[in-house]
């Protein structure tokens, strides 16, 4: 039966299977059809200490029952203070205040909206944006533009803005990618801020770099009076093998995004943190300061319940030995993998391409891989040649194991 549904990053005219999936539980999805299959990618990076957790179910449901939405410009409730609150005790200390949003991208839209928005209001108004080559921010329009430029944003080229793109950070070539910022932040026409994925750019194919670039980087920040937007999305939520990835360079961003795991991976719901000097240009008696963004959904409190919830689990469950536990265990299976390439690692994440392959994303392997996993029943989705590994931290050793069995399988039939 055919469905009216148009799926995102899909292209329905090669007629690929669309599993129905009706249940979840830990690493595993349940398909009507009754296949279990291994959630590997934690559901597109989402899905942090397991799909369904107890105490985040509970406190959706208890929340739902009390107030499900409400406006937020004006009014408040207590699920979205208590958040802000605990994650401003979580963050360090110079981030002082919480802008809500519903996404990722838009968590990047607030970003780069309070950085032009500080600028303005000092009367120093700067636009320039400064990205990391390879770079992925989300899908709309603000966040292709400030993210890496190719087949899947071509269409809409003349509409993106244009940026600065500094090379990126390769090991033996960091020096490269500091230089050329350097030369942007004592151009004549100063950058408004840098943005960047802190040590690994997730859907730019899993490259990680040094926390030290990142370090380095800060400093020249700092230096030049250029603000540092720290896109946490994807690494936050201690995907990189510390609750965030900027604590490996010993830095703290002027603004903060997150969200993919701020609410253990059960709704959507982002945030943007911001220092204080950023909230103080907009703060005046004149309106015309205010900070000119909102959605609907902003902040809505059966989210906002649920990142708490995920807090407390953060805050009571063993989530760090967890954490631990499966960064040494995906290091093992990595190291005992033949026939790849690039093996790398950063925390929980493992990726590599494949030896004997081209690295187009529309290249015929990535789809290839993909299928062959689905068929195994694991739930893999390569970054055309790079396959990585991102399970949810509660994953079982043999569901891990059958995932790398799968892998091994995968670059003998197909690599
Ligand atoms: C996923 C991602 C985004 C976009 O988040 P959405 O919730 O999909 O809009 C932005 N930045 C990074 C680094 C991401 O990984």
């Amino acid at each position: 039966m055919s469905s009216p549904i148009w799926h995102p990053f899909t292209q329905h005219g090669l007629n690929e299977p669309i599993p129905l999936v009706d249940r979840a539980e830990g690493a595993a999805l349940y398909t009507a059809d009754g296949r279990r299959i291994i959630d590997a990618i934690s559901s597109w990076w989402v899905t942090t200490h397991g799909h369904g957790h107890p105490r985040i179910m509970a406190a959706i449901a208890e929340q739902a029952h009390k107030l499900d939405q409400i406006i937020f410009a004006g009014w408040t409730h207590q699920p979205a203070e208590d958040l802000a609150r605990a994650l401003i005790d979580l963050t360090p200390e110079a981030l002082t205040h919480v802008f809500f949003s519903d996404s990722g991208s838009t968590s990047v839209e607030v970003a780069l909206k309070m950085a032009l928005g500080f600028w303005r209001n000092r009367d120093e108004p700067r636009h320039r944006i400064v990205v990391m080559e390879g770079s992925y921010h989300g899908d709309t329009i603000g966040g292709m533009s400030v993210g890496a430029r190719g087949a899947f944003n071509r269409a809409y080229a003349p509409l993106l803005f244009d940026v600065d793109c500094l090379p990126f950070p390769d090991s033996g070539s960091e020096q490269l990618c500091l230089d050329a910022f350097e030369v942007l932040c004592r151009a004549p026409e100063r950058p408004a801020a840098l943005i960047l994925e802190p040590l690994v750019l997730g859907a730019g194919g899993m490259r990680m770099y040094a926390p030290w670039v990142l370090t380095e980087l800060r400093a020249l920040c700092e230096r030049h009076g250029v603000l540092l937007i720290a896109d946490e999305v994807m690494t936050g939520w201690g995907r990189t093998g510390t609750l965030f990835a900027c604590e490996q360079a010993g830095i703290v961003p002027d603004i903060l995004c997150l969200s993919k795991g701020l609410t253990g991976g059960s709704l959507p719901l982002a945030v943007t943190l911001a220092r204080a000097p950023i909230f103080e240009a907009h703060l005046s008696d004149d309106r015309s300061k205010l900070f000119f963004h909102s959605s609907s959904y902003t902040a809505n409190p059966i989210a906002c319940a649920a990142a708490n919830a995920n807090l407390a689990v953060w805050r009571e469950e063993p989530v760090m030995e967890r954490i631990e536990g499966l960064v040494r265990k995906q290091a093992e299976r990595l190291a005992a993998l033949s026939g790849i390439v690039n093996a790398r690692q950063a925390g929980t994440i493992t990726a590599f391409e494949l030896e004997r392959s081209g690295s187009d994303y529309l290249s015929t392997l990535g789809p290839r891989l993909l299928a062959f996993f689905r068929e195994r029943d694991i739930l893999l989705r390569p970054l055309g040649n790079t396959v990585y590994v991102m399970p949810p931290y509660c994953i079982e050793d043999r569901d891990l194991d059958r995932v790398y069995g799968a892998i091994a399988d995968a670059i003998v039939e197909i690599g």
